[in-house]
């Protein structure tokens, strides 16, 4: 493994106007360094949404200066590129000293949706890869690109990804893969590790610092400290525990597996962000891990609401010297367990098709979680065709999924009951738009990454083309919206990324 390669790098007009306020809190945060060039780079893709965001022409971004910038062979000019320090608690157990290991922050876009942080992944060597290579693989590289922008076009809160570019540079994980880069987008990668870095070293002016950079600039609203007597950090930690709850409740809801849901894989802006190990549920299954490394199923898919709450409280810990009374922490966190759930229920709603709440909801979408998980049912194909049933009055398809057809009968009759409550009626079309027709399957993912690995980069185009739009029908592509194959059990995703 090689040192960083400090050496000047030519820059690159992008006719953004950029800016990097995180440098400004310095040096304590952070380490200015230059990426360490992709050899050989060659484009695989990019996206037109996240380039809109930015105010970047998509044209741009297939040109020879975008390859060069985006691969860590040239600099923005205007940019600070930096690594930032954090820690974190991993698996439960406080890891110490972590930060941007493989991550380069080249700094920020002025936009006209306010400042957005641009960022490279697997870019080299900081001083924060401990035993890691700086580098990120193709495979894994492919499914956060995929699913960054999958996710936005959910409406589910996420970083973006606005460019993949790959190269024969030899990786070794398991096996030898090679390498990418990709290209992330948020307002801030700022994690909760990131406070639990300076709480844990005792640096409080730091702390405070930091949390009054993120109150400033992401959370206005809380410098009063409205209804905590004056105190920011504490509606900071409210404002965050609410961002978060909604945030998972969607995760919940769209049947999405995070994998990794340390401290320092958390947004402190309630983005779902590095995407490691994670799945969209085939057959609904709460105890389901989809990260082999996880072996007592800590981040299992049911587990989610419970660990990002354990996180919150860590963050509230870390919060705890600028907040002074634990009590006062403690309320703060409060607003995750009542918002959770309400959260969770109206986005199950809308699923089901009702447009108004009835406090009997509840119950029916329990009794329906429990069937689906007893027939083990795929999860997106059945909500996908109970809004075609509610849509066309034929419910002979959602039967079908269904071993314990009397059961599914009794719950169709509550369910249309239950419905009616109030003068309600089902809404197909409201059932279509929460529905999504395409998610990013595991086996979907592996498809684009084996074509991939073999030069043919078609696949993450199909993929990345209908995940753009994920509730319409896609005539023509029923394959990607169907079952998985049954070599799909077989695919194991380690954090290894
Ligand atoms: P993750 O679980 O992928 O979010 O990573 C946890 C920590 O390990 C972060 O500090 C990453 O920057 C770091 N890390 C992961 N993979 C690598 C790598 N290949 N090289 C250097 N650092 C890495
Ligand atoms: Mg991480």
């Amino acid at each position: 493994m090689s040192p960083p390669d400090f050496a000047a790098l030519p820059a690159v007009d992008t006719g953004l106007t950029w800016n990097n306020s995180f440098a400004a809190l310095g040096p304590a945060f952070f380490t200015r360094l230059e990426p360490r060039p992709l050899p050989a780079p060659c484009f695989v893709a990019a996206s037109p949404g996240a380039a809109a965001l930015l105010g970047l022409d998509a044209g741009w971004l297939q040109s020879d200066a975008a390859l060069r910038l985006f691969s860590g062979n040239a600099l923005p000019q205007g940019g600070d590129p930096l690594a930032s320090v954090y820690s974190g608690h991993q698996f439960g157990i406080w890891a110490g000293q972590l930060g941007d290991g493989r991550a380069l922050l080249l700094g920020e876009a002025q936009t006209p949706q306010g400042p957005q942080e641009i960022q490279l992944k697997g870019s080299g060597l900081t001083p924060y890869s401990r035993m890691g290579d700086g580098r990120a693989v193709l495979r894994s590289s492919i499914r956060e690109f995929l699913c960054s922008e999958a996710m936005h076009a959910l409406g589910i809160p996420t970083t973006r990804a606005l460019y993949l570019c790959g190269s024969p540079e030899p990786v070794r994980r398991e096996a030898i893969e090679t390498a990418a880069v990709v290209t992330r987008v948020a307002p801030s990668f700022i994690r909760f590790g990131h406070f639990e870095h300076f709480a844990a070293r005792g640096q409080f002016d730091e702390l405070r610092q930091l949390a009054d950079y993120v109150i400033a600039r992401f959370y206005p609203e809380c410098l009063d400290g409205a209804g905590f007597g004056g105190n920011p950090y504490a509606a900071l930690l409210q404002a965050v525990s609410e961002r978060t709850a909604a945030l998972v409740a969607q995760w919940q809801a769209v049947g999405f597996c995070h994998g990794v849901l340390n401290t320092d894989n958390m947004s402190i802006l309630g983005l779902t962000i590095d995407y490691g190990p994670f799945q969209f549920l085939d057959a609904f299954d709460p105890g389901h891990i989809c990260n082999h490394s996880d072996q007592h199923g800590r981040y299992a898919f049911g587990q989610q609401p419970g660990v990002v709450y354990w996180n919150l409280y860590r963050l509230g810990q870390a919060l705890q010297p600028l907040i002074g009374d634990p009590a006062i922490a403690m309320a703060a966190l409060e607003s995750f367990k009542a918002l959770y759930p309400a959260e969770f229920i109206a986005r199950m709603r809308a699923k089901l098709g009702l447009a108004t709440a009835h406090e009997d909801d509840a119950p029916l979408i329990d009794a329906i979680l429990h069937l689906l998980t007893d027939n083990a049912v795929d999860y997106p194909i059945f909500w996908r065709r109970l809004s075609h049933a509610v849509a066309g009055g034929d419910f002979e398809p959602v039967r079908d999924l269904f071993a314990d057809r009397a059961g599914l009968d009794r719950w169709l009759l509550a369910y249309q009951e239950h419905a009616a409550l109030d003068g309600r009626t089902l809404e197909a079309d409201l059932m279509l738009r929460s529905n999504p027709r395409f998610v990013l399957r595991n086996h979907l993912g592996e498809q684009a990454i084996r074509a991939a690995e073999a030069g043919n980069f078609s696949e993450v185009h199909t993929l990345q083309a209908l995940l753009e739009h994920p509730f319409d029908e896609h005539p023509g592509f029923e394959a990607h919206a169907g079952f998985p194959p049954d070599w799909a059990q077989n695919i194991s995703i380690s954090c290894s990324s």
